[in-house]
């Protein structure tokens, strides 16, 4: 394998078969597989081995949108369509012009171009991702470069980026709760850690969806502690809450830092509904609501530990791409790998003219 991942993708380096099928034993993966991402990867595996052309990996590929089914050549004038042969490449199969004999990889234009390692290794790789697995550890063990494998990754993160950032929260009818972190931790006692938080998150939920709606905002304004009553805070505040919600009754904890006067949002002080609410209520809203988006939060306070960003404007805009895309994953908690896949495919606008 070790060979093959130093390989350049899109090169004609001769290709050595055996080592481009895949060991049984590959599917130990040093990380957690669900059984959903594993039966779907299963797939990929079958088609690897495939010896009919129709059935082999790159096709079914095309055929599921992750890589192009036509190709233009762009030398000829008027464009030709071109021809997928086999040829000795990495990827088996390749891009051919008839008429001017230009050739191109079967990756051009799809998520995988420029990606220096075997596609059944790329599939690998999307898999650890949706399955939050360390990036270094994985690369290592499946002997793909770690520059590979985290351009993998950071792609991924990306498209998990555009995708989580598209939605808006809110609805006529549904409850919405706003919250501050780490203040929320301690409504009872006072913050007495050793190490305090670099940074204030404001936490948003929107409770109509199963599991959460969250979304996680990593407040720029001065990362001391700033007062409440700064004006910048709360400017910053109510600008995130007019766009992350379309519409809406928003339940806002009193750490909260805002202004009221919203065009289509009505806020309300969570701490007042409180006051008349029973104890199931308080729960609910206080604790059940926010437990999972308090454990992202407190994963981005060890992420953040565990960089050494030069500023904190860089530091902020990382713990907030780390929390965007663990906010994304947790609304996807079952099939993960194949919605991946899928907007993987939509992303390059690669049409999917077969269903799976
Ligand atoms: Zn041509």
């Amino acid at each position: 394998m070790e060979q093959m991942s130093l390989m350049e993708a899109d090169s004609t380096t001769i290709e050595n078969e055996e080592k481009s099928s895949v060991p049984e034993e590959k599917l130990n993966f040093p990380f957690n597989v669900s059984h959903e991402n594993l039966q779907y990867y299963m797939n990929f595996i079958h088609n690897s081995k495939n010896t009919q052309k129709e059935n082999q990996l790159v096709f079914w590929m095309q055929r599921i949108g992750l890589l192009p089914k036509v190709k233009l050549c762009q030398k000829c004038n008027p464009q030709q369509k071109m021809e997928c042969r086999k040829a000795r490449v990495i990827d088996r199969w390749q891009w051919w012009c008839a008429k001017c004999e230009a050739r191109a990889p079967v990756r051009d234009g799809s998520f995988f171009a420029r990606i220096s390692c075997s596609l059944i290794d790329a599939l690998k790789l999307i898999l650890a991702w949706c399955e939050d697995a360390d990036c270094n550890i994985v690369a290592s063990q499946l002997g793909v470069k770690l520059r590979v494998a985290s351009m993998i990754y950071d792609r991924l993160d990306e498209l998990a980026v555009e995708l989580h950032t598209r939605i808006k929260l809110g609805s006529a009818e549904g409850l919405m709760l706003v919250t501050m972190y780490p203040d929320c931790l301690y409504r009872q006692s006072p913050d007495t850690t050793d190490q305090p938080h670099k940074h204030r998150i404001l936490m948003m939920a929107d409770t109509t969806n199963i599991p959460t709606n969250y979304w996680l905002h990593v407040i720029k304004t001065g990362c001391e502690k700033l007062s409440n009553d700064d004006n910048e805070i709360k400017e910053e505040v109510s600008s995130i809450l007019s766009s992350v919600y379309g519409c809406g009754l928003l339940l806002v904890e009193d750490c909260v830092p805002f202004t009221e006067h919203h065009e289509q949002l009505r806020l309300i002080s969570m701490n007042s509904v409180a006051d008349h609410a029973c104890s199931d209520m308080k729960r609910f809203i206080y604790e059940d609501f926010w437990r999972q988006a308090t454990i992202l939060c407190s994963a981005s306070r060890d992420y953040c530990a565990s960089k050494d960003y030069s500023s904190i404007k860089d530091c902020t805009r990382a713990v907030q791409r780390y929390l965007h895309v663990a906010a994304y994953r947790f609304r996807h908690p079952r099939n993960f790998y194949e919605q991946t896949l899928q907007a993987v495919a939509q992303k390059y606008n690669i049409t999917m003219t077969d269903a799976v």
